[in-house]
């Protein structure tokens, strides 16, 4: 089929659409009506309809290939590799989730899950699922404050939590983290489930903490049945990146994200039951739950958990991981494959990826120059696709299972099915015409998988997100891009990150994708900074491959008036060796621009390293 003619079906009869999908998943009771728009811009998918995320993803799979592996969690922290059957994923939540009720989990309790990447974590998840219990992961090692301020917002009656995470051979003990974090909370967990992985010593607090082995213990032949949920009823909280400001916690239900992530699986990832996925992520960003936890089980494939650095013991372990597991589809981000163009390529060289047949890139703008030197090291299919943690699937990309349309090098490609995607004009209000910038929005009703609401707080769902455009409520994703005349999109980089200088409006992105043509330049912040003359400036950051070799500020200006015209030109360039960013790899641009105007650098709760900032400060003042 073309892959047009989809997606007009899919916009104009979104209902009889849906409807189809719907039946890649399995229902305990049929649903009554496909979409209730009653209330824009809240949408309600298949209302009436009663499933349950962790019957498709694991329950479902058992009848009929028990035995296969669905759940790989491989560790190079602490050198463990284990693998779980479908049958055996389904003991472990089943035990998890008779634990929880044992320490008074209920139907639309919360539970915060703050873990490492180990199997535990994917239990815990599953098992929430399975009783009706909104899980709301926050990824392991954020700071106690943090941590504090969505144990607020989530009110959980029970946190989930182990002794430590590890990087690079170090344990990080959360256990003295979360006591602070609680410490810090007004809305105090009733009980803590605690996994003792022997990284470091924990200390119990009495009638609170509980040991997980020996608890587990006590309910080994455990048998909890899947709650059927209806459709709309909330599955769990997750927290956007913190890139552009304060977190926002996203709200995702129960049928629509089930059916979503299916069709993803089949349409975008063209995952087969039986094979393996690997996705580089961790649990804590929506990649993780739609692309680690729910959508490979969903479809029936193995999903492998990866534990450590993509670069230790050396830069071929994710590559000895796809070729041992025969991985046919992987996901990635940019930022680690740049990790990885700087290291020597006999690494990955070593191993067969023969099984490997696309990875798939999201999170950033993927580069030209990185999109390039991935896909010749693989030789296969290199495909962007652009989403939020709000939309928990593809916005734009490629649907290689409906047509093998071509990619377009720098745009994550076209409108994904169920997405009336419109780019409008923030000035004047009116729809962009063909290379013409604009706000990336979506029109609603959003399609079945996206965010319902901010948890406990529907009016800044409609504040935050939602405008009228010709009569339409339109949501935006405070990004900004163009079309081309062939219906692909360029994402030029966030709203807030649209620089003016003297009169010409640029994309952060633009600039950036300009400098990372420089053969010597491996990675590159480029921030609008005010300017008495001009109205603003584009200041640059780059790291160099090579340190050693003669690259000045000039050549890397010359790079961009050739490329882009002097208007782009930054003013300055500055060389650091490391840039800041959030601890899910995004660049904090908004902290370098804050630095470079003299600001406090605002909210840092997601910052990866603080001494990144360090450097901005330090370069600016040669
Ligand atoms: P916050 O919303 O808290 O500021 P965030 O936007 O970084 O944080 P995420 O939901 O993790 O939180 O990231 C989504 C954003 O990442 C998108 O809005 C976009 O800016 C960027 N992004 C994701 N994928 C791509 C891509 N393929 N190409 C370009 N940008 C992308
Ligand atoms: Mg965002």
């Amino acid at each position: 089929m073309k892959y047009a003619e989809f997606y007009q079906r899919s916009i104009v009869t979104p209902e009889q659409f849906w409807q189809d999908e719907a039946a890649l998943i399995d229902w305990n009771t049929p649903f009554t009506q496909v979409l209730d728009y009653a209330k824009p811009p809240f949408a309600r998918w298949f209302v009436g309809g009663h499933t349950n995320l962790c019957h498709n993803a694991v329950d479902r799979w058992c009848a009929t290939q028990g035995d296969q592996p669905a759940l790989i969690a491989i560790s190079t922290e602490t050198n463990t590799e284990r693998c779980y059957s479908f049958n055996e994923l389904r003991a472990e939540v089943e035990r998890w989730a008779a634990m929880m009720q044992s320490l008074g989990v209920r139907k639309g309790d919360r539970v915060l899950i703050y873990m490492p990447m180990i199997a535990e974590a994917a239990f815990a998840m599953l098992a929430c699922a399975r009783i009706g219990a909104v899980h709301s992961v926050v990824f392991g090692g954020f700071a106690a404050n943090s941590l504090a301020s969505r144990i607020d917002d989530a009110k959980p009656v029970l946190i989930v939590s182990a002794d430590a995470g590890s990087r690079n051979g170090k344990a990080i003990p959360y256990k003295p983290l979360l006591d602070e974090a609680i410490a810090l909370s007004s809305a105090k967990p009733s009980r803590v489930l605690l996994v003792d992985r022997g990284l470091a010593p924990m200390a119990m607090v009495e009638g609170r903490d509980v040991d997980y082995a020996a608890l587990r213990a006590a309910h080994l032949a455990a048998h909890v049945p899947v709650t059927w949920l209806e459709s709309n009823e909330p599955s769990y909280i997750l927290y956007t990146s913190g890139t552009t400001g304060k977190p926002k916690g996203v709200q995702r239900d129960v049928g629509g994200y089930a059916v979503a992530l299916a069709a993803s699986m089949k349409y975008n990832f063209c995952g087969k039951a039986g094979e393996t996925f690997f996705a580089t992520s961790d649990i804590g960003w929506v990649v993780g739950h739609s692309y680690i936890v729910y959508g490979p089980l969903i479809a029936g494939m193995a999903t492998i958990m990866y534990e450590g650095l993509p670069i230790c013991p050396d830069p071929g372990i994710w590559w000895s991981i796809v070729e041992k597991y025969k991985v046919t589809r992987m996901f990635s981000a940019p930022t680690a494959i740049r990790v990885l163009r700087k290291q020597a390529p006999e690494f990955m060289r070593k191993y067969d990826k023969s099984s490997l047949k696309a990875l798939y890139l999201a999170g950033e703008p993927l580069d030209e120059t990185t999109s390039s030197w991935i896909a010749d090291e693989l030789n296969v299919p290199i495909i962007d696709n652009y989403w939020q943690t709000e939309t928990g699937w593809p916005i734009l990309s490629i649907a290689k299972g409906i047509e093998d349309t071509p990619t377009r090098l720098g745009s994550p490609g076209l409108a994904m099915y169920g997405y009336k995607v419109r780019l409008i004009n923030e000035i004047n209000g009116q729809e962009c015409g063909a290379n013409e910038k604009g706000v990336v929005m979506v029109e609603g009703p959003l399609p079945p998988g996206c965010m319902q609401t901010v948890y406990g707080d529907d009016q800044r769902f409609v504040d935050t997100y939602w405008s009228e455009h010709d009569g339409k409520m339109v949501y935006s994703t405070f990004d900004w891009g163009l079309r081309d005349a062939d219906g692909y999109y360029f994402i030029l980089g966030r709203t807030d990150d649209v620089i003016n200088v003297a009169g010409h409006r640029l994309g952060t992105r633009e600039i950036e994708e300009s400098i990372t043509s420089h053969p010597n330049v491996s990675e590159v912040a480029v921030v609008g900074v005010e300017d008495k003359l001009k109205g603003q400036v584009a200041v640059a950051f780059a790291i160099l491959k090579d340190a050693n070799a003669a690259t000045s500020e000039q050549d890397v200006m010359s790079v961009v008036d050739r490329q882009l015209g002097a208007v782009a030109r930054p003013a300055r360039v500055y060389f650091v060796t490391q840039l800041p960013k959030t601890r899910s790899g995004k660049l904090l641009r908004r902290s370098i621009q804050a630095i470079c105007e003299g600001r406090n650098p605002g909210d840092l709760t997601a910052i990866e390293d603080p001494a990144s900032l360090q450097q901005i400060q330090r370069a600016l003042r040669l």
